[in-house]
């Protein structure tokens, strides 16, 4: 598709990417001036750590600790996926393999990512904009890689459908677990073919996904500021493989989400943070024009009651491209993909079958089995706020 050629602006700032404008009807984000680069340093929980948003965030920020034992397996000091981290860095095999067609070797990696277990893959140039400048540490992060692969794995409906609970934070966890071992595995794997790789994870990460995953065509940046999927909605985790093995690149996908948040606003009003804009009005950010939330009000709620919840998902589940991946919701997003008209429709109908403020899901009552006692998790989040130890401020930043 090439809509609005003639009204190119020459912005060479995002080569090689390819211009949004050209592939997407309205893109939900786009470049307007030369992109300038993020820190990890300055993201929303290593500032609450270091105080910036006021003590008391701060305080609920050094103590805070996953109240489940299946929460903690995935997320918190002792998760199990940070053993992985140093495999991020693929060795590279002395052998290299000559790569005569791209194309194939495209639908190679993306078939291999898939057996691996990701459900959606696509491929983009790596720009500078979206790597990270520095890590969690404060050094700065040097990454030449030519190709982003990135990677969407679904979260499961019934568990999002109960957030904000530890029960969703868990499907959160256990996917980005999932995520880490398929980008090792995926690094590692073109590391033997010769060529060098980075797997970006969660936590231990190098660049920004969701913009990367909008070039690689596996779907659209949205008001809430998470990537829709057309397959999955938001309901998805991202992870990102990056390297110069010659790969053919995918372009942007217009799945008509940008309109659709236009009329929709329900992450907006059913956020209990209050985080997300109204409006259609975008700012600048960074040099991209896109809708932006406070991440500040997000975290604040984050760290609100974290015997109850540790993070929040609600944005997720009350979207309307959040539905289960069944025929219904193949032919309705296929129509709302397809035609501006009926997103009005489709709005009026979610809202009728579901409501304007869908109900929460109660946990199941056996997840709770082997919960802690809320004055026995009040104690040792009490000591651990009172030890204050380095483990602690690394981990959970
Ligand atoms: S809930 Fe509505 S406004 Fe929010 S991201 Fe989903 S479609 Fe867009
Ligand atoms: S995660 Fe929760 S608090 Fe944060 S923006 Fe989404 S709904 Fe709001």
């Amino acid at each position: 598709m090439n809509l609005k050629k003639e009204e190119k602006t020459n912005e060479n700032f995002m080569d090689p990417l390819p211009r949004i404008e050209d592939y997407v009807r309205r893109p939900g984000f786009r470049p307007v001036c030369p992109p300038t680069r993020f820190k990890q340093t300055d993201q929303v929980i290593p500032r609450a750590i270091r105080g910036e948003y006021g003590e008391d965030l701060q305080e609920k920020s050094l103590r805070a600790l996953p109240p489940h034992p299946k929460d903690r397996t995935v997320f918190g000091p002792t998760m199990v996926r940070a053993l992985l981290w140093p495999g991020c860095e693929a060795p590279v095999f002395k052998y290299k393999v000559d790569v005569k067609e791209k194309k194939k070797m495209s639908s190679h990696i993306k078939a291999f990512a898939k057996e691996l277990g990701a459900d959606l893959a696509g491929i983009t140039y790596l720009h500078p904009a979206f790597i990270f400048e520095n890590d969690k540490d404060g050094d700065s992060i040097q990454l030449t890689h030519k190709y982003a692969i990135v990677m969407a794995k679904e979260m499961s409906f019934e568990r999002i459908a109960t957030s904000p609970s530890h029960y969703d934070h868990y499907e959160v966890g256990k996917t980005y677990h999932d995520m880490t071992i398929l980008a090792v595995h995926l690094a590692n794997y073109i590391g033997q073919l010769g060529y060098p790789a980075r797997a970006s994870v969660m936590r231990n990460d190098t660049v920004f996904h969701v913009p990367l995953a909008v070039y690689a065509g596996l779907g659209e940046y949205s008001r809430m500021g998470r990537l829709i999927t057309k397959e999955f909605g938001p309901r998805v985790r991202l992870a990102t493989v990056t390297t110069d093995l010659p790969l053919e690149v995918d372009h942007p996908i217009d799945l008509n989400v940008e309109h659709f948040c236009q009329i929709c606003e329900k992450c907006a009003v059913n956020c209990p943070a209050q985080s997300i804009p109204y409006g259609k009005e975008k700012a600048e950010i960074r040099g991209f024009l896109k809708w932006n939330e406070d991440s500040e009000k997000c975290f604040g709620f984050w760290r609100k009651n974290t015997y109850q919840w540790m993070a929040c998902s609600r944005c997720i589940s009350v979207c309307p491209w959040n539905k289960r991946n069944n025929l219904l919701h193949k032919m309705v997003s296929t129509v709302a993909t397809k035609w501006t008209w009926a997103h009005r429709f489709i709005l009026f109908f979610d809202d009728l079958f579901y409501g304007k403020k869908p109900k929460i899901k109660k946990v199941p009552a056996s997840y709770n089995d082997y919960m802690i006692e809320e004055e026995d998790y009040r104690r040792i989040t009490n000591e651990i706020a009172a030890r204050n130890d380095e483990m602690t401020k690394k981990t959970m930043r």
